[in-house]
């Protein structure tokens, strides 16, 4: 059976536009509503076809569902929750797709008192952005990681695992402060400096912009692909989990430091030491399928 008939999505971009696809492809009998701030992407969501129902307001798409899954940015999530609160039937569940877990539970509690919250977030996506970027197995072979409340029900912990399963997820419950840790290190901290390198790379005088994209298959062009992920996104990720980037930032500058000594002395076999033990980890991601080994991280040319 089913574990949802009526899903409810909000927000119809990169991750809204592939739930619904996936929705569609691996529950086709879910009848899907949709819902987005901008005009132009209900338009585009309702020429996709990638819905079953487009309506104008939130209040309107969760009338008459029993799980509602919010994928707008995540400094958005609170007055979303609040705009579609008096239309939320009492019975349905709410979830979200937001890159941090303890701001998101926070702001939909405080809005949503007595619903069911059960926040997740599926570790999957792509520097694109809008509805037109969406595929339905974005999330097939990825991590979604739910964090549901100390009092959840177990049964609708389970409805919504069974849910994220269909689409192709493996799941993983944990709580949502280690979330945010975790994902500081593994996600956020990454993008922060491929913003940063980008940006250096820049501002630079002494090397034109035309030399810095020429040349960029040295490694720059790889921290380009992140560094063009949506900003109002990423925005509101530093702003929401503030504490435990500040905390990888701090981290990190020490150890950039050290490596900074070790280049100013000389010491090559703390280098090398440093770069084999990258290494190895680069390997077991590969091997537990997280990423592609083919040459140039599978490039099509
Ligand atoms: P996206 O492609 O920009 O889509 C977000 C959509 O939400 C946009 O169409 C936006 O409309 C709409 N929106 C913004 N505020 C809204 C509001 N108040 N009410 C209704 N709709 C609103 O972004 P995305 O990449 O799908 O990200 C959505 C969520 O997924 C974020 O919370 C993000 O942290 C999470 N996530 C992203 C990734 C990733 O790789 N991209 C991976 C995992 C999780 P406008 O055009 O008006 O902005």
């Amino acid at each position: 059976m089913l574990p949802f008939a009526r899903l409810t999505v909000i927000g119809l971009g990169l991750i809204g536009s592939s739930v619904a696809r996936a929705v569609k492809a691996n529950m086709p009998s879910v009848r899907i509503t949709g819902h987005d701030a901008d005009p132009l992407v209900r338009a585009r969501a309702v020429e996709l076809g990638i819905c079953d129902d487009v309506t104008d307001t939130a209040g309107a798409s969760v009338m008459d569902a029993d799980l509602v899954i919010l994928c707008v940015p995540v400094g958005a999530m609170g007055a979303v929750a609040a705009d579609f609160a008096s239309d939320l039937p009492a019975d349905a569940i709410v979830s979200d797709v937001g890159s941090c877990k303890q701001s998101v539970a926070d702001a939909l509690a405080a809005v949503l008192p007595n619903a069911m919250i059960i926040p997740a977030h599926p570790v999957a996506g792509t520097e694109k952005s809008g509805p037109d970027a969406g595929f339905a197995t974005l999330f097939k072979g990825r991590w979604c990681i739910l964090t549901p409340p100390e009092n959840a029900p177990e049964a609708a912990v389970e409805r919504l695992r069974n849910f994220w399963q269909r689409l192709g997820a493996d799941v993983e419950i944990m709580d949502a402060r280690h979330h945010d840790m975790v994902l500081a290190v593994t996600s956020h901290l990454p993008h922060l400096i491929a913003y940063t390198i980008v940006g250096t790379a820049d501002d630079l005088e002494g090397v034109t912009q035309s030399e810095v994209i020429k040349y960029s298959a040295g490694g720059f062009r790889d921290f380009t692909r992140i560094a063009a992920s949506d900003p109002v996104m990423w925005r509101d990720v530093f702003l929401s989990n503030k504490d435990a980037v500040l905390e990888m930032l701090q981290r990190f500058s020490e150890d950039l430091s050290a490596l900074q000594r070790a280049i100013r002395y000389g010491k090559g076999d703390e280098l090398e030491a440093l770069f084999s033990r990258t290494r190895d980890i680069r390997r077991s991601i590969v091997e537990q399928g997280q990423d592609d080994d083919a040459p140039d991280f599978g490039r099509k040319h």
